[in-house]
């Protein structure tokens, strides 16, 4: 296999695997790096709401979908995590722990990863209690009452998810109101095994073997509520740590761009998650993917 690639793509979460895809059918040498499974945040969803025009509903299933495309249209998929990427003569040089690549041109599209809560016992019950994934891990809790923390789209429709499974799910915004879209908010009210508790902070997770309880600072005192469960969806933080620094973020860690997607470094372009200003949603995703992909291509001509 040649280490030499006219486009470059790091992350094969949509954004990405769009990006390579559109690019390949253009008859342009594309590589799509991957440290995990291929699929990103949406990997984990086993219904996308609002589903793709025309894919599979299943997260799983249409980034399948979409990985099966672009190794038919030519995309040679990498599985090495990316761990710098520096500007070099003709173009760039994207290195791997065990690999050196040349690209004329790089697409970021690493996408963002799940916050935590950073509080004691998050980190020790991880996989005891402590979960990131409602549709995978809501079956250990039939019956159970667990605790969704988060007041955007993540934590109402994961909460919403739970409810399949668990007697009963604790709602804990820190806010006084959600920010999450309408619709989730009238289905979390809604929904009879919701509690909605807002002005509510998870200060700690305790428990024996495993999650037994929380500890919640609320603005009249504290409280310790018994739940068996704990999924935070308290945001994202960005996948650019390999991006020069060179390259401006914003106070999150999102990558800037100019209007057409492109960093201040030429032939450097973000898209997705990673960028600061990309919506969130999956549309926004592939439209970013959509735009880099015409604007490199007509770069490389
Ligand atoms: P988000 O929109 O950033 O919301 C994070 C929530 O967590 C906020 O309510 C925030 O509270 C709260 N929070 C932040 N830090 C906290 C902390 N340390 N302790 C307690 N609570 C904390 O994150 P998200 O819900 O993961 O969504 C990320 C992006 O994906 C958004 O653009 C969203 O629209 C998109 N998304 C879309 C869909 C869909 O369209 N189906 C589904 C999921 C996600 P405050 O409100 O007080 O700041």
């Amino acid at each position: 296999m040649s280490n030499s690639f006219d486009v470059i793509i790091i992350g094969e979460g949509i954004a990405g695997l769009t990006a390579a895809g559109l690019l390949a059918k253009k008859g342009i040498r594309a590589a799509s790096f991957e440290q995990q499974l291929f699929g990103g945040l949406i990997l984990n969803v086993n219904e996308l709401d609002p589903a793709p025009a025309g894919g599979e509903a299943g997260g799983a299933a249409f980034a399948s979908e979409m990985i099966g495309a672009n190794a038919d249209a030519g995309v040679t998929s990498i599985q090495e995590p990316v761990s710098a990427v520096a500007a070099a003569e003709g173009g760039f040089t994207v290195k791997t722990e065990t690999g050196s690549y040349h690209a004329r041109q790089v697409i970021v599209a690493s996408g963002a990863k799940l916050k935590m809560l950073g509080v004691p016992g998050e980190a020790e019950f991880e996989g005891r209690g402590v979960s990131k994934c409602a549709d995978c891990d809501g079956p250990m809790f039939q019956n159970e009452t667990v605790a969704v923390v988060g007041g955007g789209d993540s934590a109402l429709q994961e909460a919403n998810v739970l409810t399949h499974y668990c007697a009963k799910v604790l709602l804990l915004h820190r806010g006084s109101a959600f920010r999450a879209q309408p619709r989730f908010v009238e289905q979390v009210q809604a929904n009879a095994k919701i509690e909605l508790r807002f002005g509510s902070r998870v200060e700690a997770i305790l428990g024996g073997q495993m999650v037994e309880k929380i500890l919640v600072k609320r603005t009249a005192g504290s409280e310790e509520l018994a739940v068996a469960g704990v999924f935070a969806y308290i945001g994202l933080e960005p996948n650019a740590a390999f991006v020069p620094d060179t390259v401006e973020r914003d106070a999150t860690g999102r990558l800037l761009t100019d209007v057409t997607l492109e960093t201040a470094l030429p032939g450097l372009w973000a898209i997705g998650a990673v960028r600061s200003g990309c919506g969130g949603s999956l549309e926004d995703a592939m439209r970013d993917a959509k735009q880099a992909a015409e604007a490199v291509a007509a770069r490389l001509k």
